[in-house]
């Protein structure tokens, strides 16, 4: 039988194109963005295999929300890629409290009510799969983007071994994928085109990261043969941070 994975943030940018290959690789995907037209849009591009619902991470119930429509239309759920985010460059001093509460609700509390209410759900069932998208950010304090952004992204980095430590026993895997810059239009609007040759030149590699890539490893994570890789963050940054 397929498999279905849930990913969130998946209306745009990289989430799409994970949604995307998760879709070439015969998993049934489950769109949830908060942008619920995109979301729809998005899942009637993708096809039969594709269903959309209108996700706010910070939202408990709408998690729970996801997962009764994948039952209902696809006949479970098995993957949950956690890659919604708010990706915010307010310079650290000027970064209001109320700015710093909603990227920190968004990227950090969102993938912990991911993983808590889909982690519950997968360990009843005795297998899941959680992909948390960090950043390079989360590792190195980021470069374009702001303290809250890479605050939040460590944070994941956190959530993700605590998590898989709890789940190990009961065939749930948690990891992480920590991207540098990716060529994406995240990335393109937050670096000014006459910005961009001084950003390749500091990349060892000397390219951005593709987001096709990004998501090969997600769907590598996703699959059921990735059962031995939990509690890792996978580093893709063309060389920029190695450890
Ligand atoms: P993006 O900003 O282009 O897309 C984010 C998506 O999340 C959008 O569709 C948006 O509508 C949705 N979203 C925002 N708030 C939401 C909420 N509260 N609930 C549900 N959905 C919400 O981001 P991206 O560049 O595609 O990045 C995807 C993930 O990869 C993020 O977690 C990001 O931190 C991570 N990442 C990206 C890069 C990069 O180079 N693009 C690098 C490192 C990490």
């Amino acid at each position: 039988m397929k498999q279905t994975a849930l990913v969130t943030g998946g209306a745009s940018g990289l989430g799409l194109v994970i949604a995307s290959r998760l879709l070439a690789e015969g998993f049934q995907v489950v769109i949830g963005d908060i942008d619920s037209d995109r979301a729809r849009k998005a899942a009637a591009t993708l096809g039969d295999g594709a269903a959309a619902l209108r996700l706010d991470v910070r939202e408990m119930d709408d998690f729970a929300r996801a997962q009764s429509l994948a039952v209902e239309r696809f006949g479970g759920l098995q993957v949950l890629v956690n890659n919604a985010a708010l990706t915010l460059a307010t310079p650290i001093m000027e970064i209001g409290v109320e700015e710093f509460d909603r990227v920190i609700t968004t990227n950090l509390r969102g993938t912990f009510v991911g993983c808590q209410t889909l982690g519950r759900y997968f360990a009843q069932q005795g297998y899941g799969r959680i992909i948390n998208m960090a950043s390079l950010a989360g590792q190195n304090g980021g470069t374009a983007s702001g303290a809250h952004y890479a605050a939040s992204k460590g944070g994941i980095v956190t959530l993700t071994k605590v998590f898989a430590r709890a789940l190990a026993d009961r065939g749930v895997t948690v990891n992480a994928i920590a991207p540098g810059p990716v060529d994406s239009p995240a990335v393109r609007a937050l670096v000014p085109e006459e910005k961009l040759p001084g950003l390749l030149a500091a990349i060892p590699v000397g390219a951005l990261g593709e987001s096709e890539f990004v998501a090969r490893a997600v769907a590598l994570l996703a699959s059921p043969q990735a059962g031995f890789a939990t509690g890792a963050t996978w580093d893709i940054n063309g060389g920029l941070f190695m450890r």
